[in-house]
């Protein structure tokens, strides 16, 4: 993409109403603009990195095999009357009068409508266990919608529910998407740490939730700092085998880690008061197992292998995906702006032309721009005509993780500069070499040769139909 042709409103005033990083900086690199309280347009820098975290939960998704589709945002009330919520809810669900009287709602959740479609078409254990979700916007009425995208009224969530015939079962599938939601925030350049919460009005005995340690999280956290070494990295894991997936849940699920609500000092009394740490967390995703408070109300019965007619059992996991764009943004910005890590950012590389119209550098950098492109990059090239100054800190506000800075003085000794945003190293090279260089970074890695960092334009969320 050339800058000059894409639709980047960088602000250079920091907007009064925003009160921490991510928010201010979403807003002055264009990314998001309000169009009323806790609703937000995402212009297209934004909507390209949430698109990117939305395709990274896909790809985890479908690996540990749960299965995509997608449920309406308005819902009929009368399925929530059946499964007793509808008053339960309370203010934060909008509901909503059709021009017949029905009363309708836009749905912050989807137990309802999945257990309705599973109850309509599953009927035997032979069909189980079966695992759907899907990514969808939801709404929720908060009292106090703030901090941007982090806690908004209309927001986009991956929600996903399992059903299975037995306790057992279920806590795979629990296991499971513990596992595949690690992966997922991994993938992300996040630690997010689970932590043992309370489960609130989705019900239910067993939950997690996921946090980001950053000052401005919403909740207070309590944990051992052991934890913090743990990481998947490039371990491959088999989804189906229910002891290695419960043996990682083990390992992250051992050190001590838990919100306020489940807090319990004695506990945390008992780890090294070196590794004991407490401080604030940003909820990024959360999973329950729930047994049979759903189906059982709302019929969704299988028969089992003796024929008699059981209720199934029952998880729902959800993943914030609009709150990670401002809280990966928590987690790795500085003074100057954000910096993006490789697996969400939305451009994969910068390219500042120190002096346009000089015939010279605007060939390196179209030539740079190609080189980029034919190995499967997606560049930003700033072909503005603006000052060397104004051009890096525009970069230096977006994020990207990587620049490549071509001017006629190094081109005369051959060479570009290769920056790296996070630490600011510049390094002198070719041009071969600087694009070499990049294209290794973002080279696919991984566990069955996942498509890692790659690239957007071959995810296999774009092809997966
Ligand atoms: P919170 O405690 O932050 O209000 P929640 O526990 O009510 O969230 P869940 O029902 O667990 O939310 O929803 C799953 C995920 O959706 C959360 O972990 C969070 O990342 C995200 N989420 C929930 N509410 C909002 C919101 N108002 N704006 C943006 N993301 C949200
Ligand atoms: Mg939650």
């Amino acid at each position: 993409m050339r800058l000059s042709r894409y639709f980047l409103p960088v602000l250079k005033e920091t907007p009064s109403e925003a009160q921490i990083a991510s928010h201010r900086l979403m807003l002055r690199a264009g990314m998001i603009k309000q169009a009323s309280a806790g609703i937000y347009s995402w212009l297209p820098m934004g909507f390209k990195v949430l698109k990117k975290i939305e395709a990274i939960v896909h790809e985890e998704q479908m690996r540990a095999g749960h299965i995509p589709m997608l449920m309406p945002t308005l819902q009929s009330a009368d399925l929530w009357r059946e499964s007793g919520r509808y008053d339960d809810y309370g203010e934060e669900m909008l509901r909503i009068t059709d021009r017949h009287g029905r009363d309708m709602l836009y749905g912050p959740t989807n137990e309802e409508l999945i257990t309705d479609i599973f109850r309509s078409h599953v009927g035997s254990y032979k069909d189980l266990p079966l695992t759907l979700y899907h990514i969808q916007w939801k709404f929720r009425d908060e009292i106090r919608p703030r901090f941007g995208v982090m806690r908004g009224r209309e927001f986009y969530m991956k929600d996903g529910y399992n059903f299975d015939i037995d306790y057992d079962s279920a806590i795979h599938a629990y296991n499971r998407h513990m596992v595949s939601y690690l992966r997922t925030y991994e993938r992300m350049g996040l630690k997010a740490i689970p932590m043992r919460a309370d489960s609130g009005p989705i019900g239910g005995d067993d939950t997690h939730e996921f946090l980001v340690l950053a000052d401005t999280g919403e909740s207070e956290v309590f944990y051992d700092s052991a934890i913090l070494d743990l990481t998947l990295g490039e371990r491959k894991v088999n989804y189906d085998d229910r002891g290695e997936c419960a043996g990682i849940v083990k390992e992250w699920t051992t050190p001590y880690a838990r919100t306020d609500e489940t807090h319990d000092p004695a506990l945390y009394a008992e780890i090294p008061e070196a590794r004991r740490k407490s401080s604030r967390g940003i909820e990024v995703g959360q999973i329950f197992y729930f047994g049979t408070k759903y189906s059982e109300p709302m019929g969704a019965t299988v028969t089992n292998d003796k024929g008699e007619r059981v209720p199934v059992h029952m998880g729902s996991h959800g993943i914030g995906v609009s709150r990670l764009v401002g809280a990966i943004i928590e987690a790795s910005h500085d003074e100057k702006g954000i910096i993006w890590p490789e697996g969400v950012t939305p451009f994969h590389c910068g390219i500042v032309n120190l002096k346009q119209g000089d015939a010279e550098a605007d060939a390196a950098c179209a030539g740079i721009y190609k080189a980029l492109t034919d190995k499967g990059l997606e560049p930003l090239y700033d072909d503005r005509e603006e000052r060397a100054g104004a051009k890096f800190a525009t970069m230096d506000l977006i994020g990207l993780p990587w620049r490549i800075t071509v001017g006629p003085r190094g081109l005369k000794n051959g060479v570009v500069e290769l920056t790296c945003r996070r630490t600011g190293d510049s390094e002198e090279m070719t041009p071969a070499a600087a694009v070499a260089k990049v294209a290794d970074i973002y080279a696919p890695h991984g566990p069955d040769a996942a498509p890692h960092w790659e690239p957007m334009a071959k995810s296999s969320f774009h092809t997966w139909l």
